[in-house]
């Protein structure tokens, strides 16, 4: 049977019945117009099909394992696993966790939750913060036994109100994936690459039954791949990720956002699951809110070194607009408000003007990223002040009397100018050598997605309730975060949503 002819088919007659000239004075398709009358024939059959190899789908299959599923299928349609999720700078956000214990840090997941609330400008899900913050350490866990590796001490990453953030041996989510796809290797899951979701099946009952699945789709080429229908048994996990790279998509919600900006996101981050998602009526939400991350460089492409150098590395540096010699923003305040104060520095002709975060060398070392940042000269060394002010045309004196008047914040603990929390940086004064990159950026993150409840249930805009048997956890979600998600928050949420869709499939 013609899947495809079908859909149009029911499409049609939804429409006629409705008695609406065109699908654009249609608000959004009813669950009704998506069932499949007659028979569908199924190409393969499985207890739990999963779409989307990065966090979220891998964690779903291994608990979904753990709990007893025998048959389990994770699709993606690139030719590797991964997506975001490797590229990822492995950077762990984790409540209460055992490092923080060992170090006499006091937190808890109303805590982090707290924290999470603030960033998302109070528009965050706070029903779902907490679930996340309240199962990080088990998904924390399940990296751990698969034998994933962890830097021995906690940063304090920006909007963060204490040190609560893991980050992997590699600084990098391939030091989570890796292991996590080997874990799933042993235990029998099974992993298709150049899979393409391309939409859903439903039953006559309205219940998502299965999907039409490309086999042997080709990403970039001219390979559209064999469709097969796919039917499982407990339902569908859409894990595909945001749309960070899908330009028309993101900037239909935010027009600034066109192909101009660059992004971290891998090229997979097409956001075309999510539209099917919609497609079938469920819930948009915070569409608009798609985030610039404040770390990145200009002098190189996508996430590249400097990202996670300056992540770690803020916390003890000064921003500095090249103008001025002076600091214009507090250098750990959440990703929002830095961007948009980086944003605002331009050239007299409104060019940016991108800004210099200057760390003494003898901190900046500490990080593993600072030797491939002076490797690859996205990064500079300089042995004296009159060095850096000359290589950059910044005006020296008011920059040696900013330093001054920081490395006193350093001493006193309160940062006058700008609020930043000075507890990293204790000790850490700006002094020579000196390190120093550009920072400017970059589309990172979709805070958009579709609307889930706490049991990673999808919400349909038919009723307000879940549409049966279909699932979402992850970046392709909105709503967790409102309009600015704190850094290393979307590996807790993106596992434990993962984790807590399989807990909820294997009940169904
Ligand atoms: C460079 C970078 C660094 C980051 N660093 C951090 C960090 O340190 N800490 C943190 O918490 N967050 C970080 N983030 C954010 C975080 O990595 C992502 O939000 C997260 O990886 C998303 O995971 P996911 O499981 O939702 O989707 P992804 O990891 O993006 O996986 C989705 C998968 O679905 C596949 N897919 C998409 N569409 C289809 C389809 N139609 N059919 C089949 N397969 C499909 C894709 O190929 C992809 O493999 C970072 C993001 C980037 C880009």
């Amino acid at each position: 049977m013609d899947n495809k002819k079908d859909y149009q088919a029911d499409r049609r007659r939804f429409l006629v019945s409705m008695g609406v000239a065109g699908a654009a004075t249609l608000a959004g398709p009813s669950l009704s117009a998506m069932v499949n009358e007659g028979e569908v024939e199924w190409g393969e059959d499985h207890e739990i099909v999963v779409i989307g190899s990065g966090f979220t789908g891998l964690a779903a299959a291994i608990e979904a394992h753990k709990l007893g599923a025998t048959d389990i299928v994770v699709y993606d349609m690139m030719p590797y696993f991964g997506g975001n999720s490797t590229y990822n700078g492995g950077l762990f956000a984790v409540p209460d966790s055992p490092l923080q214990k060992e170090n006499g840090i006091e937190d808890s997941p109303e805590r982090m939750t707290a924290d999470q609330v603030l960033a998302g400008r109070g528009l965050a899900y706070q029903d779902l913060l907490l679930h996340v913050a309240s199962h990080a350490n088990e998904a924390l866990q399940m990296t751990l036994d698969a034998g994933t590796e962890y830097l021995p001490y906690l940063q304090q990453l920006g909007g963060h109100s204490v040190p609560r953030t893991y980050q992997t041996i590699e600084a990098c989510g391939a030091g989570i994936i890796r292991p996590l796809v080997e874990q799933c290797r042993k235990l029998g899951i099974k992993l298709v690459t150049r899979a393409k979701f391309k939409r859903l099946i439903f039953n006559k009952e309205g219940t998502v039954e299965g999907a039409e699945i490309a086999m042997g789709y080709y990403f970039g080429r001219d390979v559209d791949g064999t469709p097969v229908n796919v039917r499982s048994k407990r339902g569908l996990l859409i894990a595909t990720g945001g749309f960070a790279r899908n330009v028309g998509l993101r900037s239909a919600q935010d027009p600034t956002l066109t192909e101009e900006v660059p992004s971290t996101n891998p090229p997979s981050a097409t956001g075309e699951a999510l539209l099917e998602m919609f497609r079938v009526g469920a819930v948009p939400v915070h569409m608009a809110y798609i985030q610039t991350g404040p770390w990145a460089s200009p002098d190189e492409d996508g996430f590249g070194y400097v990202s996670n150098y300056s992540i770690y590395n803020f916390a003890h540096s000064v921003s500095i607009n090249v103008r001025t010699g002076k600091r214009f923003m507090n250098e750990i305040a959440d990703r929002k408000t830095r961007s948009d104060a980086q944003l605002a520095l331009r050239n007299d002709d409104g060019s940016p003007l991108p800004p210099i975060t200057i760390t003494s060398f003898e901190d900046a070392k500490e990080h593993p990223t600072m030797e491939k940042v002076l490797k690859y000269k996205v990064g500079w060394k300089f042995d004296t002040l009159e060095e850096l002010t000359a290589h950059f045309n910044v005006p020296l004196e008011p920059l040696k009397a900013q330093i001054e008047e920081y490395n006193g914040y350093v001493k006193s603990g309160m940062d006058e100018q700008f609020g930043k929390p000075m507890g990293k940086a204790e000790g850490k004064y700006i002094r020579a050598p000196f390190v120093v990159v550009r920072n400017w950026p970059k589309v990172h993150y979709c805070q958009g997605g579709a609307q889930i409840d706490v049991h990673a249930r999808v919400i349909g805009s038919d009723n307000w309730q879940p549409i049966p048997g279909l699932y979402a956890g992850g970046e392709v979600t909105g709503g967790m975060h409102g309009v600015s998600r704190l850094g290393s928050c979307s590996i807790p949420d993106c596992m434990v949503m993962g984790m807590t869709a399989a807990r909820t499939m294997m009940k169904s």
